[in-house]
């Protein structure tokens, strides 16, 4: 059995969604599991009408009507129509989406999930529906009754083993009358039926722990890229495809926010020894990249991972105190609580400085919850620059005279957080 997963960019209009029909057609006799995206930009758009997100009855309405006309008009390219089944069921899913868009918020982690997760329903539903009119056969499936999580919503736990038994169960029920299934990437479900995520961009995490269940003998990332570049190369002109990447590499560079894969994505099919391939949907034919079992990345050479809408915030305690293990115990805690994940650190006597992804509702929480004890400064609008296998001419050629407000060496490592 082979896994694959296809990203928002690869079925983001009727014509890319043809292409991933092409390729799907390629492996018609294989047992496949397809884990799929929200359709482009999907998700950054359901974020806006999270109840409690800030936005006016008419914002929330148009975002709405857009988010609907951007996929009724791509099933209309399909079909032909708007009559029929699928579209049937699009409808019915906006309802429901409409229904958790408008209710009042009062816990954003879980409304965030209640409603997020609607981009992957739609799209599997909308592609599933679409492979099976043009005959290729295939079954949908709710991951929400595989993928189990507990409720820490936005970024659910994986219970391995009940995911283990359910999955399982299910996909091979399935196949033994379809051999292709379509399922969705990024959302999970809990024990009493409610739906979380597993974080952005958690569709290869999807994947990976799907592969991880079933055994897979591969899995397979298609992606707008030729394979594992040293650079986003919306960033760099000249990038390099790394051909073989190490499991351990592929998880620090992850780690370090290398677009190209989720940072949890690796573990599970390095447990396993199952490959991971990255290829392009716009050149199937070509080689790609992997994830193996390697020594070191093939060809060696400087990589670059770049993070843009940081904010450093710094934190002093007001009575004077030294920033002590009893203050940086306070402040975690308040992390932790709020599942922040800070991309930076750094301590010094009277202040601790953390950098993390803006968010303007999670930013006001960690001021609530801190403010009584210590007083917090920010800078916004920076880049964070990680730089592996770097030396000092790639850092000044990288930074290009711009001011660095942090930074950090390893050995093989270093990250400096910059103005954009
Ligand atoms: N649709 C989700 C996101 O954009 C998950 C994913 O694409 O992997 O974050
Ligand atoms: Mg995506």
């Amino acid at each position: 059995m082979k896994i694959f997963k296809f990203g928002g960019a690869s079925v983001n209009s009727a014509e890319a969604i043809r292409n991933v029909a092409h390729i799907l057609s390629q492996y018609r006799n294989e047992k496949l599991v397809v884990v799929i995206s929200a359709m482009g930009k999907t998700t950054n758009l359901l974020e806006k009408i999270i109840p409690g997100v800030p936005a006016s009855e008419e914002e929330r309405n148009a975002l709405i009507a857009q988010c609907k006309a951007y996929h009724l008009g791509i099933a209309e390219e399909l079909f032909g129509t708007l009559e029929g089944d699928t579209v049937a069921k699009i409808d019915q899913l906006f309802h429901q989406l409409e229904t958790n868009a408008r209710k009042k918020g009062d816990n954003y982690n879980y409304d965030y999930d209640q409603v997020v997760s609607f981009g992957e329903l739609i799209s599997t539903t909308l592609i599933s529906g679409y492979l099976n009119h043009i005959g290729i056969s295939n079954v949908w499936v709710d991951v929400r009754e595989m993928i189990r999580t507990n409720e820490n919503y936005r970024e659910g736990i994986v219970d391995f083993s009940q995911t283990k038994e359910l999955t399982a169960q299910m996909i091979t029920q399935k196949q033994e009358t379809v051999s292709l299934v379509i399922t969705q990437g990024f959302i999970a479900g809990t024990d009493k039926g409610t739906t979380t995520t597993l974080g952005r961009e958690g569709s290869d995490y999807s994947a990976s722990i799907l592969s991880y269940c079933l055994d897979a003998e591969s899995m397979t990332i298609w992606k707008d890229v030729p394979g594992f570049l040293n650079a986003d190369p919306k960033y760099f002109k000249n990038t390099v495809k790394i051909n073989k990447i190490p499991f351990n590499e592929a998880i620090e560079l992850a780690y370090y926010g290398a677009s190209v894969i989720h940072p949890k994505t690796v573990k599970p099919i390095q447990n396993k020894g199952i490959q991971l391939h990255i290829k392009s949907f716009i050149d199937p034919q070509a080689e790609g990249s992997v994830i193996g079992p390697f020594k070191s990345i093939v060809p060696l050479t400087p990589l670059y991972i770049f993070k843009n809408n940081q904010i450093l915030i710094s934190i002093q305690p007001k009575d004077f105190s030294f920033i002590a293990e009893e203050n940086l115990h306070t402040i975690f805690a308040v992390l932790a609580e709020l599942n922040i994940r800070v991309n930076l650190m750094q301590n010094s006597a009277l202040s601790f400085s953390l950098c993390i992804d803006y968010n303007e509702i999670l930013l006001r929480e960690i001021k609530e919850k801190l403010e009584d004890n210590f007083r917090l400064v920010y800078n916004t609008g920076l880049q964070l620059i990680t730089i592996r296998y770097y030396n000092q001419q790639i850092i000044d050629e990288t930074v290009a005279g711009r001011n660095i407000l942090l930074q950090q060496r390893s050995r093989n490592t270093t990250q400096l957080l910059v103005e954009a």
